[in-house]
């Protein structure tokens, strides 16, 4: 993937409304939340249901379409997406491979649904799901970088081996998002992501959406959205329209903020570990720096304790103390409160649009304080 396609689709993205428009129509898509059509037809084309297709979720698809470079269907939630990519490819009786240490609700979920209704569900730690025996596999699903450890794992090999073993492979992409990594690209069958997160980017509307280039796994998927009625509201469709048109700028500046605060945050004696996959001595860089084109916005920092963790989110005015990660402020939170498998004092440090020196002075400050 070059700068130069990279480029070119992000221009495309802030056009692509371009070749529909008329005279007078409005250059930015209208929310349009009707759920009923004027239809005195039923044999031509057009809008139908609400339930069934919308005019301001094909607006939002179709950035995302140009983003991903495939096919887009989208969900009122990252887990939304999730489910429908997994219930539209898993089988009874088969294996799903999920990952160890990826996104906590999607394990949960495999339990409470999946593996009830006769899946088997196998779990692999990220960084040997390279290595892992994929026999009788209809599912393989992983996450690079992983949230909240940020290890990560060569999408092509791992597509190869599972594609050879007869495996659909599914990609959570949500932490580096297709601006900086695109997992079909790569071999991947599906992409998944929570578009709650840099896509929005604004932390005011929940979002998700699936990938595929395989048309017969697209209608799978539309078609879970169809008959399970999980579907995005038209308002949620329009805001992630908005937050999508800005999202390689901010993305810009808040990896280029996260490489100066890493390497600082690394060489600070109160920090006991570091994890951030643009310095060059992480585990997860090498890997990365082949197949993403930049290393994203979250550090995982490791204070001594509970105790300093907590006091350093409280001491700084500028790292918010909440959930989740990507929006234009920097937020921060104790991940082992949520029962995540890191030490106490880990923090998952999500780098946001605040001028860098301004947020490494309060962080420095509360870090000395
Ligand atoms: C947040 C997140 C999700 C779920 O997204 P929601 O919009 O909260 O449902 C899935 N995967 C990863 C990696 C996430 O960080």
């Amino acid at each position: 993937m070059t700068r130069n396609t990279d480029d070119r689709r992000f221009a495309e993205l802030l056009h692509h409304r371009r070749d529909r428009l008329e005279q007078g129509d409005p250059i930015t898509p209208p929310l349009v939340s009707a759920a009923t059509y004027h239809l005195p037809r039923s044999d031509v084309g057009g809008f139908i249901y609400g339930r069934m297709s919308m005019p301001t979720w094909e607006e939002v698809e179709a950035q995302l379409a140009i983003l991903e470079g495939g096919h887009c269907v989208s969900f009122p939630s990252g887990m939304a997406a999730i489910s429908a990519a997994l219930f539209a490819t898993v089988t009874a009786g088969r294996r799903v491979i999920l990952p160890s240490d990826g996104y906590y609700t999607t394990r949960l979920f495999a339990e409470a649904f999946l593996r009830p209704f006769g899946v088997t569900v196998d779990y692999v730690a990220t960084t040997e799901a390279e290595a892992a025996d994929f026999t009788g596999a209809g599912v393989v699903y992983i996450e690079t970088p992983s949230n909240p450890g940020l290890e990560v794992c060569d999408i092509r090999a791992i597509a190869t081996r599972a594609h050879a073993a007869g495996a659909v492979v599914i990609v959570d992409n949500t932490t580096l998002t297709p601006v900086l990594q695109r997992p079909l690209d790569l071999g991947a069958d599906i992409v998944v992501a929570a578009d709650t997160k840099a896509p929005g980017g604004h932390s005011d509307v929940l979002f998700g959406h699936v990938a595929t280039r395989d048309v017969g796994l697209l209608q799978r998927v539309k078609d879970w959205r169809k008959l399970s009625g999980a579907v995005p509201g038209a308002f949620e469709a329009w805001l992630v329209h908005r937050g999508l048109e800005t999202l390689e700028v901010r993305m810009e500046r808040m990896c280029a903020s996260a490489g100066v605060i890493a390497s600082r945050l690394a060489a600070h004696p109160r920090v006991q570990g570091l994890r951030y996959p643009g310095l060059a001595g992480d585990a997860s860089h090498a890997t990365m720096a082949r197949q993403a084109s930049g290393f994203g916005f979250l550090i995982g920092m490791t204070l001594e304790s509970a105790e300093a963790a907590e006091k350093f989110l409280a001491d700084c005015p500028f790292i918010a103390r909440s959930t989740s990660f990507g929006s234009t402020h920097s937020a921060g939170e104790r991940r082992a409160r949520w029962g995540d498998a890191v030490p106490e004092g880990f923090l998952r440090l999500s780098i946001g649009l605040e001028p860098v020196e301004a947020l490494w002075d309060a962080m420095a400050q509360a870090l000395d304080g």
